[in-house]
């Protein structure tokens, strides 16, 4: 059988390309129900996960950082969920689910037994998309709700900017801070995204491609107390001379200067008249009694219809690479997902 796969060609340099010079779309042989497990299990791929992380992960192999770079000439890699299609090992059940940080864009393949510490079972209430365990109820939740409480330390009655607001983690921080009494300023690429993050309790929205930044957060008429950034640059600079003193800063990313374009800040100065705290997270960095107060929480918003969630899905493994791309350009809205099959 022909099983389709994504390769991770070559490292790009600025922006990703979907033509062929980054990722390749291709075949292996690989026959389902006779391919030799090795001990391990037959993972059939399902949903895929598409994060701005990932452009982090196209660097030379020389360059360290949290996230290994991804292996020049093998598939693709990305959190995924897939089903248990065949199986020599006890842990995994045929036909259960389960998930993994490091997933191959391919349709089908085989993690040998020496490789099942990488996968990890999940449990899925029936009435629960499988693209929310890659948003609200997965990474992207564990990161809005982690850093949004550790690092902003909300109290009522103050307000938050939130860049990137219709996105994955922005969305839910709009959605926490509501929850939490916050005036929330918000703001995003397009009018479309501006209404759904209005939707969301949104005070006030404005689209920064468009309107002059530090015109918008003025018009709060105070400082603001929390800014959660998503995108760095202009915006965070923005922030900077419209920030209370004591102000948090929750530096999420940076994704307006991931294709090696950084924007340096001018504004930097205003940490010491303003006395601001910034601090970097990887959400990984949060243990197991994040994890646990994660789930309940953000679980019990989520059953309740406190929080909703928005995912963005596109079909079939051949259009990961046209996602990546798209999603880089602000072209998804919300969680970024591609559906390989249907459960
Ligand atoms: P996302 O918001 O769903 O998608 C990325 C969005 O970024 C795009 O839709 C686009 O929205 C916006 N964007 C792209 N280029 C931009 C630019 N030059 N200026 C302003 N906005 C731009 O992605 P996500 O998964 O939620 O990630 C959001 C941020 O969180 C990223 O920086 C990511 O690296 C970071 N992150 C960090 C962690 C951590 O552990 N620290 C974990 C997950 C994510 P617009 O239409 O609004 O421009």
């Amino acid at each position: 059988m022909s099983v389709k796969q994504i390769i991770y060609a070559a490292v790009p340099s600025g922006e990703v390309k979907d033509d062929g010079s980054t990722f390749k779309s291709t075949t292996v042989d690989l026959d389902p129900k006779t391919v030799n497990l090795d001990g391990g299990v037959l993972l059939k791929v399902l949903e895929l996960s598409v994060d701005p992380y990932l452009r982090g992960r196209m660097r030379d192999e020389s360059i360290k950082s949290y996230s290994p770079p991804l292996a020049v000439g093998k598939p693709m890699t990305s959190i995924g969920i897939a089903r248990v299609e065949r199986s020599e090992a006890d842990k995994f059940k045929e036909g259960s689910l389960v998930m993994c940080y490091a997933m191959s864009w391919q349709e089908y393949y085989v993690v040998p037994a020496a490789e099942l510490g990488s996968i990890i079972p999940i449990k899925r209430n029936d009435n629960v998309e499988l693209s929310v365990y890659l948003s609200a109820r997965g990474m992207p939740g564990r990161t809005a709700y982690t850093s949004f409480y550790d690092i902003g330390q909300p109290k009522k009655g103050e307000s938050i900017f939130v860049t990137a607001a219709s996105g994955a983690v922005g969305q839910l921080v709009v959605q926490l801070a509501k929850l939490e009494g916050l005036y929330v300023i918000a703001t995003a690429g397009s009018d479309e995204k501006l209404e759904f993050v209005k939707s969301l309790g949104a005070d006030q929205t404005f689209n920064y491609k468009t309107a002059d930044v530090d015109a918008e957060l003025k018009k709060y008429g105070k400082p603001i107390d929390i800014m959660y950034d998503n995108v760095g640059g202009a915006l965070l600079d923005a922030f900077l001379v419209n920030a209370a003193n004591f102000a948090r800063i929750i530096a999420c990313g940076a994704i307006s200067g991931y294709n090696g374009n950084h924007t340096p800040l001018k504004n930097a100065w205003q940490f010491v008249p303003r006395r601001l705290m910034m601090r970097g997270f990887i959400q990984g960095d949060y243990g197991p009694e994040w994890t646990e107060r994660f789930q309940r929480d953000m679980g019990a918003h989520l059953d309740a219809g406190r929080i909703k969630t928005k995912e963005w899905v596109v079909d079939g493994l051949e259009s990961g690479p046209r996602a990546f791309v798209d999603m880089m350009a602000g072209k998804n809205f919300g969680k970024s997902v591609i559906r390989v099959a249907k459960l």
